[in-house]
């Protein structure tokens, strides 16, 4: 795509479209987030102190962590020493679209202060890899807002059409990983519908959905450059938390004592394979486009790139790691199998 013609590719500028719409779309949530997971909280903290008349829940804990929390007979448990953390734990989960999941985020939230702070809680529900020092509903990017709106049993009863959640999550990935930074007309029109039917499903009215329908109906006068850069300012701070979040998932892979299974290297090595595409697409565009000049995406370029290089050195460590860990598994069923006997033995399992 040069230069002059990129602002002519109607899918292009849907692109565009559809990254702004997004932004407007979590914007418009974060009043309505805010209020609701204080309600949230209260309602776990209610429901506790009703459990518990005549005892105060509003001590804290002051030394469980999320590691504390172990999967345990098909549940999970904790044992706090203040009888704080374990009641917390399991109001939690009560909340929780899906309790059994065994990959519920708890490293995002600080657990001490479940009892003092919503966001805390909040964050249970959300993606892993959250910064853990943000509480406010600004801080948190459109998967985050989006997870908990699906996690979170106190939300989600709000959705009567609960796969629009999902549809839209599915949406957001696919603007914020394209490729070719294209998106037709029909696939727009109905991601933006989308956005419309939960903003409605949860109340939410107001400058927002007009907003939105003024990209559908394409009445904005849109500065397409100034949206470019919001656009692809988005797009590569999404790559450079993938990377980190990638990063962290290997060198995980690469502590444990006991190492990766091959399958759990494949699905690292096919995310390491995506986020190389997703890098090299971003930095040819940029590179076939050099009017866009912007330093805060030049300079995440220049971290991703570092960034990138630490994964491959990763990938590659736990990829030598796995292929030594294999040939082991081999080498022990070719010791446990019955020894080759020579000769011509007739009973060879006496
Ligand atoms: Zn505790």
């Amino acid at each position: 795509m040069s230069t002059p013609c990129r602002f002519d590719d109607n899918d292009y500028k849907n692109w565009l479209k559809c990254s702004v719409a997004l932004i407007h779309f979590k914007e418009g949530l974060h009043e309505y987030i805010d209020k609701e997971v204080n309600n949230l909280h209260a309602d776990i903290h209610n429901t506790i102190s009703a459990k518990l008349v005549g005892t105060s829940v509003q001590n804290q804990c002051y030394t469980c962590t999320w590691q504390d929390i172990k999967w345990n007979k098909g549940t999970w448990r904790i044992n706090c020493q203040s009888q704080i953390c374990d009641k917390w734990l399991s109001e939690i989960l009560a909340k929780h679209t899906n309790p059994q999941n065994r990959n519920i985020n708890w490293k995002n939230a600080d657990i001490t202060r479940w009892p003092a702070d919503p966001y805390e809680v909040a964050k249970v529900y959300m993606p892993k890899g959250l910064d853990r020092t943000k509480n406010h509903p600004q801080d948190f990017d459109a998967p985050a807002v989006l997870s908990l709106l699906k996690y979170c049993v106190w939300f989600s009863q709000m959705i009567p059409n609960y796969n629009i959640v999902t549809d839209l999550i599915d949406f957001r990935n696919e603007v914020m990983h394209s490729g070719d930074l294209r998106i037709t007309d029909f696939k727009k029109d109905n991601c933006i519908d989308i956005m419309t039917q939960l903003l409605t499903d949860l109340n939410i009215h107001g400058d927002v959905l007009t907003e939105l329908q003024k990209i559908k109906r394409e009445d904005i006068d849109i500065n397409y450059r100034e949206t470019e850069v919001r656009a692809l300012r988005g797009l590569v701070h999404q790559l450079k938390d993938d990377h980190n979040t990638a990063i962290e998932e290997v060198k995980g892979n690469t502590m444990e004592t006991r190492v990766t299974t091959e399958t759990n290297f494949q699905v690292l090595e096919a995310k390491v394979e995506q986020l190389t595409e997703q890098y090299q697409n971003i930095k040819s565009f940029l590179a076939n486009n050099l009017d866009i000049d912007d330093k805060d995406i030049s300079d995440n370029i220049h971290v991703i790139e570092k960034e990138h290089q630490e994964l491959e050195t990763n990938i590659a460590s736990v990829e030598r790691r796995t292929d030594t860990y294999v040939a082991e598994i081999e080498d022990k069923k070719k010791t446990k199998q019955s020894p080759v006997l020579e000769g011509n033995y007739m009973y060879k399992t006496c």
